[in-house]
């Protein structure tokens, strides 16, 4: 990938404002491509947004409603906010249910549909979905999680059926644990669950079917994303990567 390869292009990334999306927004720009950093957390869409030139979209993706009617002018779309919850079934509140699948599902489904008519109108576009290897391999306690990220697989190879014949390619991404503040929460959480040291969680619960026993890093995953949006990926579309240090390798 060379700098400037994505001059002229625009780019909306959605949980810019930290984690992967940070490091996504950043290597889009660094690419070349005008990028939209759309996060709840306005202020850190504000920063991501000002270190690299881009816009700044304070929004908040559970407030599906007013994505009905929306249209958006962008050329390549990352879907990437999420969240995560931790529950065994019985004990799920069915409100953070709905809340997963909200974020995870609709909003990226929303978004899509609001982009796709500039995309069909300008014969290319590219959609990059941040799904995770729990959209192609189950854990326990994750059900809203691996559900909705089961359903973003699923949602990303129907736009990619759709939008072939218009330039348009739509893939997956689907990393194992990355270093980022969801998963330092998360780790932080299973110390105390469990009563271990915090590096013992990661060698020990996180990375015990990874070959390589390590997290994966922000701008690891952001590299991909940024091949999956330049012209080399054109032929690329309805699959989905994994970047999982050998997990789903099993
Ligand atoms: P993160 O917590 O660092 O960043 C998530 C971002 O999403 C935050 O900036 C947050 O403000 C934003 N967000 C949350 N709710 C929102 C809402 N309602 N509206 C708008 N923005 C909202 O998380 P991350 O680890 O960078 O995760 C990013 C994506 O990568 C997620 O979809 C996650 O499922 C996926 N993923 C993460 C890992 C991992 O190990 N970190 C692994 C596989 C997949």
């Amino acid at each position: 990938m060379t700098k400037g390869e994505l001059a002229g292009r625009t780019a909306l990334v959605t949980g810019g404002a930290s984690g992967i999306g940070a490091a996504c927004a950043r290597e889009l720009a660094t690419l070349g491509a005008e990028v939209t950093v759309a996060d709840i957390d306005g202020v850190g869409a504000k920063t991501v947004a000002a270190e690299i030139g881009g816009k700044a979209w304070e929004v908040d993706l559970l407030d599906v409603t007013a994505l009905e009617e929306l249209r958006l002018d962008t050329d390549i779309l990352v879907n990437n906010a999420g969240v995560q919850s931790i529950n065994p079934i019985v004990d799920f509140p069915p409100e953070q249910f709905r809340k997963l699948l909200a974020l995870m599902v609709e909003a990226p489904f929303l978004l899509i549909r609001a982009a796709l008519p500039h995309m069909y109108e300008q014969g290319r576009g590219r959609i990059i979905n941040i799904s995770s290897v729990h959209g192609i391999r189950a854990s326990a306690y994750k059900s809203a999680y691996v559900t909705a990220k089961h359903a973003l697989e699923g949602l990303s190879k129907v736009t990619a059926l759709e939008g072939g014949p218009h330039g348009v390619t739509s893939n997956c991404v689907s990393p194992g644990y990355v270093r980022t503040p969801l998963v330092d929460k998360q780790i932080a959480d299973q110390a105390v669950t469990h009563g271990i040291a915090e590096e013992e969680v990661v060698e020990r619960i996180m990375l015990t079917e990874s070959a390589i026993k390590r997290l994966v890093e922000p701008e690891e995953v952001a590299s991909l994303v940024g091949w999956l949006a330049s012209d080399a990926a054109r032929m690329v579309t309805g699959a989905s990567y994994t970047m999982d240090g050998g997990w789903s390798a099993r």
